[in-house]
C-alpha cells in the first residue's frame, strides 16, 4: 500500500490510498488536485472514502463522479440514508470492510466530531478525518463528549506502529496546546520541533499512533499530570476519576485556547 498525501484548500488533505496502480482517494474536498495527484501517480481512482460530510472532506465528489463514471463512493450509512454525503454507492456500518484491489479497509464507526464520523484502517494505516489529529481532536459538531471519548479511546487502541492520517494539517498549533497540558513534557517538544521542520519544508507531518498516545493530550486524560492540568483550568470539573468529564473539560479549554 502506498499513501500520497494530496494537499487541498486551505489546511486539508485528502489522500490516494495506492495498490499498485489502482486506488482510492479520501476526503477529496477538491476535484482538481486529486485528479492531478492521480495522474501524476499514475493510479486509477476507483473509490472515494469520506471520513465525514463535512463540504471540505466531501466537496469534490460531486465533480470526481463526473469525471470518473463508475467510481464507488464510500460513507457511513446514516450520512448516506440522510444524503449528507452526495452520490453515495456505498453505506457502511462499524465493522465493514471495503476491498481496493488486495487491500482490505476496514471501517470504524467514530462518532462525535459528527454523527456519522468513520475511520478506515487499513495496511498499518488509519484515515482519521476530522476524529483524531496530530496532538488534537476534532470539534464536538454534533456528538458528545461520551461518543468522542469512546471514538478517540478506539483510535488510541490500535496498534502502536499504525501511521496516523488526519483530515487537516494542524499538528503545529496543537502540540502548542499539547505544550501548555503537559509543559515538562520532552516528547511534546521533540514532537514540536519535527512538526516544525516539516512544514519549513512543506512536508505533512507524520505521526504514528505510538506518537499520540505519547502527545496527545486528548488521548491521555488518564495520566496524572494531564487530569490535573484539566481540573486546573477548568474547575468545575466535578468529579476527579470520570475520563469522560476530563475529556470534556480538556476539549472546552482547547476550544478557548
Ligand atoms: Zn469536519
Ligand atoms: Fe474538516
Amino acid at each position: 500500500m502506498r499513501v500520497v498525501p494530496v494537499p487541498c484548500l486551505k489546511d486539508n488533505y485528502a489522500y490516494l490510498v495506492c495498490d499498485g496502480a489502482r486506488a482510492a482517494v479520501v476526503d477529496p474536498s477538491e476535484s482538481a488536485p486529486v485528479l492531478a495527484a492521480a495522474a501524476r501517480e499514475g493510479v486509477t481512482l476507483e473509490q472515494i472514502w469520506c471520513t465525514h460530510h463535512h463540504l471540505d472532506h466531501v466537496g469534490g465528489v460531486e465533480d470526481l463522479q463526473r469525471a470518473l463514471p463508475g467510481v464507488a463512493v464510500v460513507a457511513h450509512q446514516s450520512d448516506a440514508e440522510r444524503k449528507r454525503v452526495p452520490c453515495v454507492t456505498r453505506a457502511v456500518a462499524d465493522g465493514d470492510t471495503v476491498a481496493l484491489g488486495a487491500l482490505q479497509a476496514r471501517v470504524m464507526h467514530v462518532p462525535g466530531h459528527t454523527t456519522g464520523a468513520i475511520a478506515f484502517v487499513v495496511g498499518g494505516a488509519v484515515f482519521t478525518g476530522d476524529t483524531l489529529f496530530g496532538a488534537g481532536c476534532g470539534r464536538l459538531f454534533e456528538g458528545t463528549p461520551e461518543m468522542m471519548h469512546a471514538s478517540l479511546t478506539r483510535l488510541g487502541g490500535l496498534p502502536g506502529a499504525t501511521q496516523v492520517y488526519s483530515g487537516h494539517e494542524y499538528t503545529v498549533s496543537n502540540l502548542r496546546f499539547a505544550a501548555a497540558v503537559e509543559p515538562g513534557s520532552s516528547a511534546v517538544t521533540t514532537r514540536a520541533e519535527a512538526a516544525a521542520a516539516a512544514r519549513a519544508a512543506g512536508q505533512p507531518t507524520v505521526s504514528t499512533i505510538a506518537d499520540e498516545q505519547a502527545t496527545n493530550p486528548f488521548l491521555r486524560w488518564g495520566q496524572p499530570a494531564v487530569a490535573a492540568a484539566a481540573r486546573a483550568a477548568e474547575p468545575d470539573v466535578a468529579a476527579p476519576g470520570d475520563a469522560v468529564a476530563l475529556f470534556a473539560a480538556l476539549r472546552r479549554w482547547k476550544d478557548r485556547f
